[in-house]
């Protein structure tokens, strides 16, 4: 499933997640949404995006110091209107907001959404991206991070269908918990969570990875990111040689966007 095709920077699962925040946060009259990520995020670069098409004010507060040129993504954050304020490493462990800040916006008007998008508003926006034409699948494929996405999979598929999560991250073992965190009783324990294809853990990469995403992208001419889907998509992949799935299972692998994160590789190292 093409999420990446909704938009080239705007990472696909994220605007899921985004639309009901936004809605709750009108509900309440907010005018400003508030979030958390690192220069590269697709979780920030998306609420800016998001933001701009709602008609609200935005703020990033973005991890590590100001480097003397932004990134990419936060080229394009600014120019969706975010307001970007550079935070140390250690306050932005404590979620401090910077004095600065303050100056600026009114508190009243501000609607904080969580680092990465964490939260039941986010796996119910997520929930949004099965429909009735998923429902000849027997297996629900994604990448995760912190496991909304995929909490809302689970929420809205079916009995027969099995919902299978790739994580990102090394030895990130408390997330099967938090993803039962946003289900109901009834839907909690309704998936699984692979940890065997992290690569080294969050953001990092090795080179077998990067050449299995240029020739995945030879043979199939789908891009991938490598920090989500390249991980997803070799995860799928070794599975099907290890005949992980059963004869006739029909697997639904969800494309959950991110290219625009792959600017922070040197340039050359992707084919495309
Ligand atoms: C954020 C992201 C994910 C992980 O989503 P979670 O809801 O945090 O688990 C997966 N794929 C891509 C491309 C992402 O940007």
């Amino acid at each position: 499933m093409r999420l990446d095709k909704i938009h080239p920077v705007v990472s696909g699962n994220k605007w899921f997640k985004l639309k009901e925040y936004l809605k709750e946060a009108k509900g309440l009259n907010k005018t400003t949404i508030l979030t958390y990520g690192g220069p590269y995020s697709n979780h920030i670069v998306a609420t800016a995006a998001a933001c701009k098409d709602a008609g609200m004010r935005s703020i990033g507060i973005i991890r590590g110091e100001e480097a003397s040129n932004l990134s990419p993504t936060l080229v394009d954050a600014k120019a969706f209107g975010m307001q970007l304020y550079f935070v140390s490493r250690e306050a932005y462990r404590r979620k401090a907001v910077p004095t600065e800040m303050k100056e600026s916006f009114n508190e009243d008007d501000i609607y904080t959404i969580a680092e990465g998008g964490y939260g039941v508003p986010g796996s119910l926006g997520a929930s949004t991206i099965l429909g009735i034409e998923t429902k000849g699948y027997t297996h629900i494929l994604t990448a995760v991070g912190t496991g909304t996405t995929i909490a809302g999979l689970v929420r809205s598929s079916m009995p027969h269908q099995k919902v299978i999560g790739i994580s990102s991250l090394k030895n990130n073992y408390s997330l099967e918990e938090e993803i039962n965190g946003l289900l109901s009783p009834t839907k909690q324990n309704h998936f699984s969570v692979n940890h065997d294809y992290h690569f080294g853990g969050y953001a990092k990469w090795q080179p077998e990875l990067i050449s299995f995403m240029n020739r995945w992208y030879h043979q199939t001419a789908i891009p991938s990111d490598f920090v989500y889907t390249g991980k997803l998509f070799f995860a799928v992949d070794d599975l099907i040689k290890k005949e992980f799935f059963p004869p006739a299972s029909n697997l639904l692998i969800i494309h959950s966007g991110g290219l625009q994160g792959n600017r922070s590789l040197k340039k050359g190292t992707l084919i495309f």
